[in-house]
């Protein structure tokens, strides 16, 4: 999609305001809970428009599954039904925008993929084809694993295979991007306050009021919860799914290795342009290892099974790729993933109190650009875009 076209369809998805306009320049009070790159997104988009924000975070920004992430921006396959995939299509072009405002590292190079066994690997095809049926898709192709290996030469994708070649996926590093996005929004005037733990919702006749933190409370118009996998406890809702972990292993940075961002069997790959190489592991802890997990730990209990793990997820990327032999991991993490029941994310008021908005999402790096626009434009101009239609948390009421 190009840049006049997503422009186009951002116009023709808003319905006009239910507000007056004296009403909608008012300047709300708006507190964000979360400063992963949901909540920091949508707390700099609306202290853009004059919002007066708060920011608040039970630990430090990036400390959620932002900050442990494997950080690939796509719009491909597993991205279901059409309006989930456009969603996404529109993420790729809202952070080009957002680039134009923002040094982001983002290294726009595509992907790679394939699956060894036969069944998920005829699964990939299948599901290529679905979205070669979508109005708009990204550029997608299949190509031999020949091809493949022109394209990157430290990869081995098999002999005779089929790879498929996803030309407009992007990779950014997401901590680096919080960094930015929050110091504008503090420059901006917004407020941010860490540490800080929400804890209840206040309301009068049905209508927000103000919210409890362990810091006080605050007095709102609007509270905007952007709190990944603890968005059902903050809530008392019942929309997601166990979270599920992944590690994540970053390198001290090395001259260009990768190209691409290579999703290969049960590690995934890419290189950011200040050099360092991520790996992400795709198959996360097996389920009877879950009661033991049940804190959800972002690192290991030791050193020694930091570097058991780091030596186990390096050695199966070692299967299909050279250039990792001399690589120092300088970060091992363990990040939890936002799951709604559904998989579809979830975005929109919630009905029991005026006042209270929800966003959360299983693929929130790809879509943190223009789901925090459209969140803006939503609470702002008291809108309702009908994209969202499909995402909205009354699903699960
Ligand atoms: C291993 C792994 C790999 C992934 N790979 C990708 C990928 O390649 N592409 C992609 O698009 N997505 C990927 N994801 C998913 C993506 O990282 C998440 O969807 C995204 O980070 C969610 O962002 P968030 O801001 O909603 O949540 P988070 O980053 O989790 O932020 C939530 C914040 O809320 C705070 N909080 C929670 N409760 C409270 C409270 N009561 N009071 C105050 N603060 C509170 C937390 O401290 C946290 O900082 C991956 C996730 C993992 C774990």
């Amino acid at each position: 999609m190009d840049r006049r076209t997503f422009t186009k369809l951002i116009g023709l998805l808003a319905l006009p305001s239910k507000k007056s306009l004296g009403e909608v320049l008012r300047n709300p009070k708006i507190v964000v809970v979360g400063a992963g790159i949901i909540g920091t997104m949508i707390a700099y988009e609306l202290v853009k428009k004059g919002a007066k924000v708060v920011l608040i975070d039970k630990e430090i920004p990036a400390s959620g599954a932002s900050g442990n992430s494997f950080s690939w921006i796509n719009a491909t396959y597993p991205k279901k039904p059409f309006s989930y995939n456009l969603l996404s299509q529109m993420g790729i072009e809202a952070y080009k925008n957002l680039e134009t405002e923002f040094n982001l590292d983002i290294k726009w190079s595509g992907s790679l993929e394939w699956f060894e066994e036969i069944d998920q690997q005829e699964n990939l095809f299948t599901e290529i084809k679905a979205i070669k049926k979508y109005p708009t898709y990204t550029p997608v192709s299949l190509i031999s694993s020949l091809e493949a290996e022109y394209l990157e030469p430290k990869v081995y994708f098999g002999d005779d295979n089929t790879i498929v070649h996803s030309e407009s996926d992007g990779a950014i590093d997401t901590i680096q991007a919080i960094q930015i996005i929050h110091n504008e929004f503090e420059r901006l005037g917004g407020e941010s306050i860490f540490s800080c733990e929400f804890l209840k919702l206040n309301e009068k006749n049905g209508r927000l009021k103000s919210i409890d933190t362990t810091k006080g409370k605050i007095e709102v118009d609007h509270a905007v919860f952007a709190c990944g996998i603890d968005t059902d406890k903050s809530l008392d809702i019942d929309t997601s799914s166990t979270p599920t972990p992944g590690i994540i292993l970053e390198s001290k940075p090395v001259e260009n290795r990768f190209n691409k961002i290579i999703v290969g069997p049960g590690v995934h790959i890419h290189q950011q342009n200040d050099g360092a190489i991520i790996l992400g592991e795709q198959d996360g802890a097996p389920i009877n290892h879950y009661d033991r997990l049940k804190e959800r730990p972002d690192k290991f209990p030791n050193k020694e099974f930091e570097e058991l793990h780091t030596e186990r997820i390096i050695n199966r990327a070692k299967n299909f790729t050279t250039g990792l032999e001399d690589i120092v991991i300088e970060k091992i993490s363990i990040g939890w993933r936002p799951l709604p029941k559904d998989r579809i994310p979830i975005i929109g008021r919630l009905n029991k109190i005026d006042g209270v908005y929800v966003s959360m999402m299983h693929s929130g790096i790809s879509l943190a650009a223009i789901v925090s626009k459209l969140v803006c434009e939503e609470i702002l101009e008291n809108k309702s875009i009908p994209l969202l239609d499909d995402f909205r948390p009354s699903r699960f009421a």
